[in-house]
Order: structure tokens, then sequence, then C-alpha cells
């Protein structure tokens, strides 16, 4: 189209208004904003969301920094808008407001909404639960329509799917409680949404079609994804829902953490953004997109108007939906200032919001890597955290290769990988070894896991490399990976339907003849809910797994020395037992209150050690249970286990 000077544009329009979308005024409606190259801007306004029933369309005012603006004089809540964006006289497509923050059905035009008239009963009143040190975090990431789209869900037909639909209480299947009172039973601290914000490929407007997506396909960034309202075609509709849906966990002390996806968008050329002001929010190379995120193009956060998008989108979820933190998809796709200035700006906010994402991208940026949030430059953002890819792989084995076994497996070489994480990924003065996986400024940024939505889920990973072992085998090693992530120091972060063994099964094309892997879903961002949906009779079924898993729970919240936050900490209250290779891990973690022994055993025989000095209980064997007897001596850790020892007071 022409040649742009990115730095010229910021330096000459950089604008830092904080009213750029639609502003209510009692009886006038004020629409702006920014497109500094633009030659004319154009507001349709329109009676509904989508279909022919336009008001009018009135030319918008040029005012200073490349900003436009029209003020109407009544109040529009209820009514629908787009823009015409003009460059050289010549009329681009008319798009939504990328400022929108809500929409109409499937966020193709923005809608005007005065959110005082959205707040359900007793918002003011409900406050966020408190979370002082990240570390005290233990964080579930669920997908709104896999929680509650089965009937094993106990969830009303209406409800299945749908936000409402963790908003219901005592819904249970058979014995064992589902959704919202599974989250109480076990005892985490955050639920990880995957993508709540409006994406693009469910048709929201048929939802009698069976459509499924993660999310990751970002369409309007500020507005609700209709498919889980009830009525997608009221734009209030999902935001009541929403608000309902984070009032009522903050109620039961857990909080909310949006799973956000700014590193690209959807439609490239056919996004808001190209049709606003193209060229200036992606990045590009020889006159074409780059495909840094895998998805066909990367937004340029390092321009200042991109830049301030995404914080001015962020601050927009926490003040309008008292949101509790963020994970950013893709997060090295940001450069370094940027993903450090969101910290600053959240700060100023509630510095209790959890920040964290992937040091990773889905492809090949142009930007100069050293600028960019990898996460080998961790040291220059210590404040956000990381996925830990190291423990995880460490732990089951690599995610690439489905055969590969980790240390629950029998992988002897997994052994001073995982120490590292067992330490939270910062240095300590008795490891050596594996310096790749030392990457942790302080504790708080490891985010240590083993399953995500990502990959196959760590009992189908199980079933395909331990696939000679027996099920009982396999549930040890699954009982033993839980331990190592939630008793290491970091933080952690377990996938919906982990504790109680979630399988994503695979739907085999025509002809296929099943083997061990391709029975098992490792991709299923666009599968039916046949694979994605969780099946609740699992949690009935391998009770034993999920009580496990919240025994751990209770214990890592039983003590700080689970939860250290400072490098310091760690370095001088967490001691190994053992120098050598031998794959039976002991440590101790103490302080001048209390004393844990924890061991790691994932050989087939039991190992035997002995205590230190003293009396102690057994506060978790393999079965997560406590015991009141003291014990001092050689104790017994089982094969394939994990063993807590407390020091009795
Ligand atoms: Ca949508």
């Amino acid at each position: 189209m022409y040649k742009l000077n990115f730095n010229w544009i910021d330096k000459q329009y950089y604008y830092d208004g904080d009213d750029l979308g639609v502003t209510i005024l009692e009886d006038k409606t004020v629409f702006k904003t920014w497109a500094p190259m633009a030659t004319c801007v154009y507001i349709n306004l329109y009676l509904d969301g989508t279909g022919d029933n336009r008001i009018e369309s009135l030319p918008m005012e040029k005012l200073d920094k490349g900003l436009w603006y029209i003020e109407l004089l009544r109040n529009c809540d209820g009514e629908f808008y787009t823009y015409t964006f003009e460059y050289n006289h010549k009329r681009l497509e008319e798009t939504i407001d990328i400022y929108a923050k809500a929409c109409g059905v499937n966020g193709e035009r923005g809608a005007v909404v005065d959110f005082r008239t959205t707040d359900p009963k007793d918002w003011d009143k409900t406050k966020k639960p408190e979370c002082s040190n990240a570390c005290d975090a233990v964080i579930y990431e669920c997908h709104i329509r896999d929680i509650s789209i089965d009937k094993t869900s106990g969830v009303d037909p209406k409800y299945r799917g749908k936000f409402l639909a963790l908003c219901r209480p005592y819904t249970r299947c058979g014995g064992v409680g589902t959704c919202l009172e599974h989250l109480k039973e076990l005892g985490i601290t955050h639920v990880q949404l995957l993508p709540v914000e409006d994406y693009a490929t469910v048709d929201e407007a048929h939802p009698e079609k069976m459509q499924y997506n993660w999310g990751y396909d970002p369409k309007n960034y500020n507005c609700l994804e209709g498919s889980y309202s009830t009525d997608p075609t009221d734009p209030k509709c999902r935001i009541r829902e929403f608000k309902q849906l984070v009032m009522e966990l903050h109620r039961n002390g857990i909080g909310v953490i949006m799973d956000v996806v700014y590193n690209h968008t959807y439609y490239t050329e056919k996004s808001a953004f190209e049709r606003s002001f193209p060229y200036y929010y992606h990045r590009h190379k020889n006159g074409k997109f780059t495909n840094g995120s895998g998805c066909g193009n990367e937004t340029a956060s390092e321009r200042l108007m991109m830049r301030k998008y995404i914080i001015d989108s962020l601050k927009f979820w926490v003040k309008e939906y008292k949101i509790d933190g963020f994970r950013f998809d893709l997060m090295a796709l940001h450069d370094i200032e940027t993903v450090n200035l969101i910290r600053d700006e959240l700060d100023k906010l509630d510095p209790q919001l959890l920040m964290y994402g992937e040091g990773w991208t889905g492809g090949e940026s142009p930007m100069q890597a050293d600028k960019l949030a990898y996460k080998w430059n961790s040291y220059q953002f210590g404040r956000v955290g990381l996925f830990n890819d190291n423990i995880r792989d460490s732990v089951k084995g690599g995610t690439f290769n489905p055969y590969d076994k980790g240390f629950v497996s029998g992988n002897r070489n997994a052994v001073y990988t995982l120490k590292r994480g067992i330490v939270g990924s910062v240095p300590h003065h008795e490891l050596h070894d594996a310096k790749e996986a030392c990457w942790a400024f302080e504790p708080t940024q490891a985010i240590n896991y083993c399953e995500a939505h990502d990959n196959n889920t760590l009992w189908d990973k199980l079933c395909i490399s331990a696939k000679n072992d027996t099920e009982q085998t396999r549930i040890k090693m699954d009982k033993l990976s839980a331990a190592i992530v939630i008793l290491s120091q970091g933080v952690p972060f377990l996938q919906l339907g982990q504790d109680f063994l979630r399988t994503k099964p695979r739907i085999l094309k025509e002809g296929e003849e099943p083997n061990d892997v391709n029975i098992f879903e490792e991709n299923s961002y666009n599968s039916p809910d046949y694979t994605n949906a969780v099946h609740w009779d699992r949690k009935d079924k391998y009770y034993e797994v999920f009580r496990y898993y919240k025994a751990l729970i209770a214990l890592r919240k039983s003590s700080t020395l689970f939860r250290l936050s400072m490098k310091w900490e760690v370095e001088q209250k967490l001691s190994f037992w053992r120098k050598n290779d031998d794959m039976f891990i002991i440590f101790s973690l103490f302080d001048q209150n209390e004393s844990f022994v924890v061991a790691f055993n994932p050989y087939f025989e039991d190992r035997h050690f002995d205590l230190p000095q003293g009396i102690w209980q057994l506060c978790c064997d393999e079965n997560g249970r406590a015991y009141d007897r003291d014990i001092s001596g050689n104790v017994r850790c089982p094969g394939i286990s994990c063993v807590v020892y407390k020091r009795k007071q």
C-alpha cells in the first residue's frame, strides 16, 4: 500500500488517553478511534449485531494524534456499530472496532453497552481471593465446554458447556462432586480458563451444530466468546453470565486466570487490525506477514499503539471483570519491554495478579531473539512466570516422542533435570548438572506441570510409553508425577481431570489401523466432545487417584516450606540427601519451626532410608494418608511412590 515508518508514526502520533472505543455520558455517546494515516473514517450504526438493519453512516472528525471522533447526542446503549476506514480515498472493508468491549453474535459488530447494567446482584460485595505469593497458587486449567458438556457432569442440559455451568451448586455424578463442587473439593486456588475472549471458528448463531475449539483463534480481544453464553445475540448476556462465573468462583475462594492470545490474529488480512490501520499491528518481512505464531502471522507488541492496546485490554479485564491473573499464549512473541511494562501496569492495579506465559514461539519471528520474552531470556523479566517444560519432560518424558520415558517411568537420565525442577529452577549449591534447567530468577517464575491442554494427557502418555506395565503400575507413575509437581518449589499447574486420569480418545479415520499412539489425540484443538469432554464417571472409578491429588494439595497448603518464594530460602531450607545419580531422590525441607523429609522412589522395588534423629510422623503415604504414630529410624518408601515425613513438634 505504502511504506510506513513505524518509529516516526509512534513518535508523532502515540496517544496515551484511556478513552479509545465507546464512552457513554448520560445523554450522549462518544466514539473514538486511532488511525493517523487514514484519510477518512465512517461510523456505521445498526439496530442489531447482524443483518440488514443499518441506521446511518456518518463521517467522523479528525483530531490531533491520529484520533477520529464522533459524538452522538443520545445514549446508544443497545445499538451496534462498525467502522469503515478510508486510505488515499480508497475504502477498506467495513470492520468491527478493535476497541469494542461488547459485540453481537459472532463478533461482527461492536455493541454499545452501559456496563453498569451488566453487574449481577452482589457483584460489588464479593471480594477477590488473596494470593500474596505466587507460589501459594495451585492452578487448574479448564476449558469452559470440556468441564460440563458431558451428561456425567450432572449439570442441567441448558447450562452444559456454558459459563453458567460453573455457577451451579451441588452438581454430582453418582456419588462424586463435579464442576464447581469438584474445584472446591480438590482445593485448587485458581482456575485458568482456556480463551474466553471472542474467537473465530465456532459459529455462535448455530449452537445446534457440533462445534469445538480451544479458542486460540482470536477475533475480538476485549469481547467475550458468545458460544459460552445462553444467548449470543444479546451482547449483555455473555457479560453478565461471565461475571456470574467470576463471582461464584470468588465466593468459593477461587481466583480466575484468563488465557490471553494477543500474539496473533486469526484472520490476518481480514482482521480488524488490518482493516483499521493496515500493516501497523502485525510484523512483516519483505512485504509479507511473518509467522512467529505458526498461525499465519504475529502481532507487533514493540509498536507503541499495539503495546498500549494489549495493556489497555488487560486493564479492562481486571477492572471490569475482577480477573485474578493472565496466562500469555506464545508469550515469547511479545518483546521483553512490553512484558515488563505489563507487569508494572498490573502491579499498579493489584500486585497479587498472576502473570505467566509460554516462553516459546510457534514459528520464526523476524525480531531479534534477545528482545523477545523467550525462556532463555527469563532473567530479564523475572517477575513473570514461565511454563517449566524441563520439569514436565523430566517427569514423564519428552512430548515430541510419545514413547520417550521420564523419571516416573524409569528414565535414569531424567534425574538431574528433575532435581533442578524440585528447587524451582533457581540456582542451588548442591546441583551442578543440567544447567539448562536452572533458568528461574525466583521460584515464583517456575510454573511446574506435567500435563496441559497441549500434547497427550499424562495418563495417555503413560499408556503409550509404559504400555508393557500394568494399569496399577501406571497409576503409581501418575501419582508419583503429581507428587513431584505439587511438592516442588514453584507454582504447580494441573489440567482439568488430570486428577482422575483424563484421557483423550481419538476417532480413527476410515481404514486406519489402531496402534499404540493413534488411539489417543495429542492435539485436540478442534476435536469433538468425544475426545475433549471430561467424563466425570472417571472420578468415581479412579477416586483413589483424585483423593491422592487432593491430599498433596492440602499438604502443600499446610506449610510455607513447600511454597518458598525466594531463591535464598530454597538455598537454605532445601537440601538433597544424596549427591550421586541414584534415582531414589530424598530431600529435606526445614526452618526453625518445621521439618519435612520427602522421598521420590521411581524403582519398582521398595526402598528404605534412615530418618534423621528425632521423632517423626508419616504425613503423606503413597495413598495420601497421614498417621499420628511416632516413628524413628529406618522407614520404607514403596516402589514407584512418594512418602513425606514430618518431624513431631
Ligand atoms: Ca466467537
